[in-house]
């Protein structure tokens, strides 16, 4: 799916606010584990019942949505209809009605928080494509262009890898939204942490669910560049960032001339920080000779720089490169930043399973990831430039200044109704008031859902919608299943 951030300017606030019901709902799922313990025998069966069947399926009934929205007006259905038009949000019917985020829909959220923070006022192309990601230019008021990254997990390509793999035991369900919002954080707490550290890495800005802004490398992917003018001292270099890496208790784990990018003055600068790994994990060994022989590998073959590892001696091999065992490493170096930047122990863990193979991809069509995929259209690094003179401010009926978000392609018309762009994070300060608005409505959606009254509210809703020709539910499923 192309992202098309044309789109996001003409999205209501009531097609946010529905958006953003849709993510809660979503979440719903995840937070009913967190309240079992105080649930008495007799519910906690029913509800596991009910939650566990929407946590494999991670669709959100429709009802819940139009609850959680509680659209003044009601009109749920009128804006998940445009939703839908627009794959922000996929619809599925075959075992309840309901709908689920796409990928799409999560990034026009993300977009719209960075927006509110002030974090970026314009998005340009698409700079890179990863295995697990988008990369695209971004830009702020003063013109300053910087970089961000959608995280993609569940991408075809990592199922791929994936499906060659014999990981069936302990397989659990993992929301691919999820574990990319998972694998964000863990970009930005590494990023910043090594950041204060020295290492050269780009500058982290911002995070939001699973988009991650940062300084823009003015630079090539090493797997780019034919020649070097000091080969010998550009393979100290990286070798020595993986060797430093370690005495700061760390192993980058995809250490490789993908992830390694460097200017015109030759200056490395390493990206990608996903798959990072303690140096105490019982894999560090071969995560941090693997990172070793893939350096060594390219350099040889790319730059004939000959080391002993080109023979097929491993005694040889093995007194030419860092060895990992002589490495004074400090465990736990970082652990204070990145707590700090809010990624835990348990979030370390879920995208552990991921990484290793243990997760099992969840109900997701086969057809929108493919869909997703591969339409990335990298243009290379030549033009940078944004057209900032084509980004118009306007103000919201608040008064605030609001910049339109556009992409290279687009006019500089804006629409009013998408100027009140906000999140609904729970940790988030932004659009506050939307989030506990709607935190109030999931509460009540909750709490009628419990009593079982929640046919009467959603048809009213919908009632209106239709015209007032039918408030049941079933005709809203047909409609919506024929799109
Ligand atoms: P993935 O995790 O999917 O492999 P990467 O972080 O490696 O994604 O990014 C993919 C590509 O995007 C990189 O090879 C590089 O070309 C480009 N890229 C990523 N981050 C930046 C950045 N900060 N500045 C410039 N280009 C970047
Ligand atoms: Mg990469």
């Amino acid at each position: 799916m192309k992202l098309d951030v044309d789109v996001l300017r003409y999205l209501s606030k009531d097609d946010f606010r529905v958006l953003t019901a849709v993510e809660m709902g979503m979440r719903n799922v995840n937070l009913f584990f967190v309240f079992i313990p105080f649930l008495k025998l007799i519910f906690i069966i029913n509800f596991l019942l009910i939650f566990i069947f929407l946590f494999q399926h991670e669709i959100v009934p429709s009802d819940l949505i139009g609850r959680i929205a509680s659209l003044k007006h009601g009109g749920t259905y009128k804006v998940l209809k445009n939703l839908l038009k627009h794959k922000l949000v996929h619809h599925d019917s075959s075992k309840y009605d309901g709908f689920r985020l796409t990928y799409l829909g999560y990034d026009f959220l993300a977009i719209k928080t960075m927006v509110n923070r002030g974090v970026f006022t314009a998005v340009g192309r698409q700079i890179g494509v990863g295995k697990e990601s988008d990369i695209f230019e971004v830009s702020n008021e003063d013109g300053t262009v910087m970089a961000m990254k959608l995280h993609r997990l569940g991408r075809t390509s990592f199922r791929a890898v994936k499906s060659k793999r014999d990981y069936l035991r302990h397989r659990s369900s993992f929301n691919w939204l999820y574990l990319s919002r998972l694998a964000a954080l863990k970009e930005f707490a590494f990023m910043k942490a090594l950041e204060e550290h020295g290492f050269p890495v780009p500058n982290a800005v911002d995070c939001n669910r699973h988009c991650v802004v940062m300084s823009l490398i003015q630079g090539y992917p090493l797997v780019q560049v034919k020649q070097l003018q000091n080969p010998e001292t550009v393979f100290e270099t990286i070798i020595g960032l993986v060797v430093r890496l370690a005495e700061h208790g760390l192993i980058h784990c995809d250490f490789n001339e993908f992830n390694i990018m460097i200017d015109d003055d030759e200056k490395v600068t390493m990206i990608d920080f996903p798959q990072m790994v303690s140096v105490s994990h019982r894999n560090a060994q071969m995560y941090f000779d693997r990172d070793i022989e893939c350096i060594f590998k390219f350099f040889g073959k790319r730059f004939n720089l000959s080391f002993e590892e080109c023979s097929d001696d491993i005694d040889d091999d093995e007194s030419s490169r860092p060895s990992f065992s002589s490495i004074t490493k400090t465990s736990g170096f970082l652990d204070k930043e990145l707590a700090a930047s809010g990624f835990t122990r348990k979030d370390e863990d879920d995208i552990r399973k991921f990484i290793e193979g243990d997760v099992e991809e969840d109900d997701v069509s086969d057809d929108e990831h493919d869909s997703e995929l591969c339409q990335t259209n990298i243009k290379g690094f030549d033009s940078l430039y944004l057209d900032q003179e084509e980004s118009t401010s306007r103000c919201n009926e608040e008064g605030q200044v609001v910049e339109n978000l556009q992409s290279p392609e687009v006019d500089q018309s804006g629409d009013p109704e998408s100027q009140n762009l906000s999140s609904n994070e729970g940790d988030e300060n932004d659009d506050t008031e939307l989030v506990k608005s709607l935190a109030k409505q999931r509460r009540r959606a909750m709490a009628a859902a419990r009593k079982g009254h929640h046919k009467n509210s959603t048809s009213r809703n919908y009632y209106k919608d239709k015209g007032g020709k039918s408030s049941n539910n079933s005709k809203i499923q047909k409609q919506l299943a024929s799109w």
